[in-house]
Parts: C-alpha cells; sequence; structure tokens
C-alpha cells in the first residue's frame, strides 16, 4: 500500500496514543489540536511559561499527566505536532482547519477522530447571569490560568466532576459556599460495588467527597430544582430538597453542569453513523471495539465517541491506532491487541455503575419554565419550543431547528442541543431518542467570516 497520509484530532489522552502507536508502526502522522499545549481537557497545561508543578494542578493524576505530555518530547519530530489549530469542517477526505497560519485544507487518507467532551448545560432559572460557569469552565479557569471564577463559589450538578472541581477549588484556596448534587446519595450507595471494578477510581472518588465532607462545606444530594439569584450578576443560589424546603447560599459565582457529552460534530461531518447510548443518555457515533466507525478509514477514540474517562481514552487510542495499522498493511502486535481488549473490557462494569451512580436528572428538564431561554444564542425560549412543536407538527429536531433557530448560533447546537431535545420528547410524548439529534454543520465552532469562503462548503 503507498505512503498514507494520517491525521489525528485532539492532543489529549486518546490522540497523543494514538500518535504514539501509530510512530511505533512507523507512520508519521499529523496531529491537530485547538489548544496552544497537549494533554487535553484532563491534562490541560498552563500557557508556556507560566510553570506549576504536576501535583499542584493534577493531584493524583500527576504522574499519569507527566507520561501524556512526555509523549511529543520522546517522539520529536516523529509527529507532526500542530497546535492552536481548529479543525472546522470535514468534507469528504479534507480537513478545513483554521491555525496561526490562516485557513488551510489537509487531505487525509486515514482519519482518527480524538475530540474529547465538553459538559451537558441544562437550563435553570439565572443560567445565563454572569458568573455561572460550566464545571468544566470553572476547572479550566482553574487548570490553565490558575483563577477562581469567584471569591465564594457554589457547585452544583451530576458526575464525578462535580466533587472533584469543588475539592480543586478548595485546595486552590476558594470559599466553597456549597457542593449540591442533584442526583441522589441512595443510587452511588447502589452501585458502589459496580464501581468496585476499579478500586483506585472508587478510592478517589470516595476522597475527594469525603474531604468536602470534613472541610465542612454544605453538601446536599438529591437536590430538586435550583435557582441562581441575582440582577446583574451571581449572588446566590436557591434549591429546593427532596423534602420540598427552600435553602439558599450567598455566593458570586456558581459553576453548574450536568454530565459530559461527546464532542460529536466531526464524525458527523465525516459521515460517521450514529447510535442512541442509553447509557450516557446521548447520540455517539458508532465504533467497533477497535475504533473503527461506519465509515472506512475513519477511526474514533476516547471521550468524543462516548464517555469513558482518561484511562479509557487512552486505551482507546492506542487500540484505534493498531486498527489503523492492521488496515494499511503494517505490524501491529497482537499480544498488545489482546492486552488492550483485555483492558476496555475490564472497563465497562465500572463506567455501567458511574453512570448509573448518577443517573439523569431528567427532575431538572421537567422543570424547565416556558419563559427560560434554552439557545441564548438565538434567544429561543422553552415556550417557543414547545408551541411550535405542538403547532407545527415539529417531532423532530432538526424540523424544530428549521422553524425556531434552535442550534443555529454560534455554540451550533453544542450548548443547546441536548436540552432542546429533551423538551421535545417530552412535549410531544416520545422517548428523547425519537426525536432524533441535530446534525453537524461546518464551521462546527465559530470562525472569521473571512475563512469561510475559502472552506469546502457544500
Ligand atoms: C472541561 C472538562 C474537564 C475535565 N476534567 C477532568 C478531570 O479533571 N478529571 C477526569 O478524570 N476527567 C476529566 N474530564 C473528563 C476527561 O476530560 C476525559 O475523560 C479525557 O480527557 C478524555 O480524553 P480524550 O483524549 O478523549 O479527550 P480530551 O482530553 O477532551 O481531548 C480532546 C482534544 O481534542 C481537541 N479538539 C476537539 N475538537 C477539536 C477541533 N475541532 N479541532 C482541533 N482540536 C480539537 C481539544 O482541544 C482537546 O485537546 C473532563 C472533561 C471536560 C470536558
Amino acid at each position: 500500500m503507498p505512503e498514507q497520509s494520517v491525521v489525528i484530532i485532539g492532543a489529549g489522552p486518546a490522540g497523543l496514543r494514538a500518535a504514539q502507536a501509530l510512530v511505533r508502526g512507523g507512520v508519521r502522522p499529523v496531529l491537530i489540536d485547538e489548544a496552544e499545549r497537549p494533554g487535553g481537557q484532563i491534562y490541560r497545561q498552563p500557557p508556556a511559561g507560566a510553570a506549576r508543578a504536576a501535583e499542584a494542578l493534577y493531584g493524583f493524576e500527576a504522574q499519569k499527566a507527566i507520561a501524556v505530555h512526555a509523549i511529543l518530547g520522546r517522539t520529536g519530530d516523529a509527529i507532526d505536532y500542530r497546535p492552536r489549530t481548529l479543525v472546522w469542517n470535514v468534507f469528504g477526505d479534507r480537513l478545513d482547519t483554521l491555525g496561526p497560519d490562516g485557513q488551510g485544507s489537509l487531505a487525509f487518507d486515514r482519519l482518527v477522530i480524538a475530540s474529547g467532551a465538553m459538559d451537558r448545560v441544562l437550563p435553570f432559572p439565572g443560567w445565563t447571569l454572569p458568573g455561572v460557569f460550566t464545571l468544566g469552565g470553572a476547572q479550566i479557569a482553574l487548570k490553565a490560568q490558575g483563577v477562581s471564577i469567584g471569591r465564594r463559589v457554589a457547585f452544583v450538578g451530576a458526575g464525578p466532576l462535580l466533587p472533584l472541581v469543588a475539592y480543586q477549588y478548595a485546595k486552590a484556596g476558594a470559599e466553597i459556599a456549597a457542593v449540591l448534587d442533584v442526583t441522589p446519595l441512595a443510587a452511588k450507595v447502589r452501585h458502589t460495588g459496580g464501581m468496585l471494578a476499579e478500586p483506585a477510581t472508587l478510592a478517589k472518588g470516595l476522597r475527594y467527597t469525603l474531604r468536602n465532607a470534613v472541610s465542612g462545606f454544605i453538601m446536599r444530594f438529591g437536590v430538586r430544582a435550583i435557582r441562581a439569584e441575582g440582577e446583574r450578576r451571581v449572588t446566590g443560589l436557591a434549591w429546593r430538597d427532596a423534602a420540598g424546603r427552600v435553602h439558599r447560599v450567598d455566593c458570586d459565582a456558581i459553576g453548574a453542569s450536568f454530565g459530559l457529552r461527546s464532542e460529536t460534530q466531526l464524525a458527523d461531518l465525516a459521515g460517521c453513523a450514529f447510535v442512541f447510548d442509553a447509557l450516557t443518555h446521548q447520540w455517539v457515533p458508532q465504533r467497533d471495539g477497535a475504533g473503527r466507525s461506519s465509515v472506512p478509514g475513519v477511526y474514533l477514540a476516547g471521550d468524543g465517541a462516548g464517555i469513558g474517562g482518561a484511562d479509557v481514552a487512552e486505551l482507546q487510542g492506542e487500540r484505534a491506532a493498531l486498527a489503523l495499522l492492521q488496515d494499511i498493511g503494517r505490524p501491529a502486535a497482537a499480544a498488545r491487541i489482546a492486552t488492550l481488549d483485555r483492558k476496555l473490557a475490564r472497563q465497562a462494569p465500572f463506567r455501567r455503575a458511574l453512570e448509573a451512580a448518577y443517573p439523569y436528572p431528567g427532575h431538572l428538564v421537567d422543570a424547565i419554565a416556558d419563559d427560560e431561554i434554552v439557545c441564548r444564542c438565538e434567544g429561543v425560549t422553552a415556550a417557543t419550543l414547545r408551541s411550535t412543536a405542538r403547532g407545527r407538527d415539529a417531532h423532530e429536531l432538526n424540523r424544530l431547528k428549521a422553524f425556531t433557530r434552535i442550534g443555529m448560533g454560534r455554540c451550533q447546537g453544542r450548548v443547546c442541543g441536548h436540552a432542546a431535545a429533551e423538551i421535545l420528547a417530552r412535549t410531544v410524548g416520545k422517548d428523547v431518542a425519537a426525536v432524533g439529534r441535530l446534525r453537524g454543520n461546518p464551521p462546527i465552532k465559530p470562525i472569521p467570516v473571512a475563512n469561510l469562503s475559502s472552506g469546502s462548503l457544500p
């Protein structure tokens, strides 16, 4: 087979391990990432020159972070690494990019998409007030810039990021107003046995939670409804407990999100088939156990094709690279493939238990009031979605988008698409999987208009 041009999108744990395995197999991949430095979300690095100890930044994960960051240093010129470069479109076998040298177009024979995840956002009263961040956004401020989102911060959400970010903020010296989990404590207790499949990871989660508890923070589980208070910016957070009692704390910032959602737009533009993943309650691109997508030559690894966490992302990145090497007729160690497959299989029961410990907080969707803004880019309210769904027979999400402009703004539905689907499903009495998903459109993230004209738009 002639020399193949291999491109990896994403220099997180999945993309970096994929690149490393390809180099070992004799391939020099192009590795593209919009971030300034490698590491992805979990091992995000501060800007060059702002050196901070790995232990301070990554805690228990410091050694893993150091190992992942070292990949590029060790492989040197064997990887064509292109940081600060956004891939904003996939068109056939070409990528449209925007990087330090401006607009670019890059052809590929094989593509590995390792685009990671972002926070899952649900609207609640006050969610658009200045001072409200996602949990991941709050963590990025801390990791990348060494700043807190406020002096006295309240955290609310569902998922393992909640206790972790609260712990990291407390350790960095922030005052914690409250840590509110919208999922029940009973679910965590019930699924502890399943999470014992990965005892070290479970121990870390317990340690964050216990440290938060002994620090004396207000910690609540099973929170039913939340409201960010304030006129011009956040001044407090109110919540209702399971018994219906209302509580509030003063704070000047809130970190709030409700699990993670895969960044799937590039896989969508590449033409990959999607499946609804009931476990994480979202549509993800279909892949086989090795990482092959439904499109020949396109491979998927890491959180971008289903939330699995950083360790799984590393394993999947390497596994997808080995599948790619096999597909182009290069040697790929069978023993290593067997080891990776075994390790990946061992992670599955843990992931199932973890997701069950943080069940999808549908009660927050039920509570979204008619006057709530769902799509902040286009100013679309829940009432507009509901009345259009009923009045114009818009029972499918892209039809609802056409009528209401939901998901047509800067975020292209990455922030609002999930909530819109949930609201639509409830309005028309269907399962959320039955109302479809927003189709990906280029540019997947905002770029200057001047660059649009030189891209491969249909
Ligand atoms: C904000 C946030 C914070 C998190 N923090 C933690 C944590 O502290 N601990 C933990 O255990 N888990 C954390 N997670 C989950 C964790 O990030 C993942 O499990 C792990 O990082 C997944 O690795 P990955 O390689 O699949 O993706 P990521 O690490 O997310 O890497 C994806 C990379 O792709 C790049 N990328 C994406 N789209 C494009 C594009 N169009 N063009 C160019 N580059 C692109 C991104 O810049 C990123 O560097 C976090 C997740 C998020 C979203």
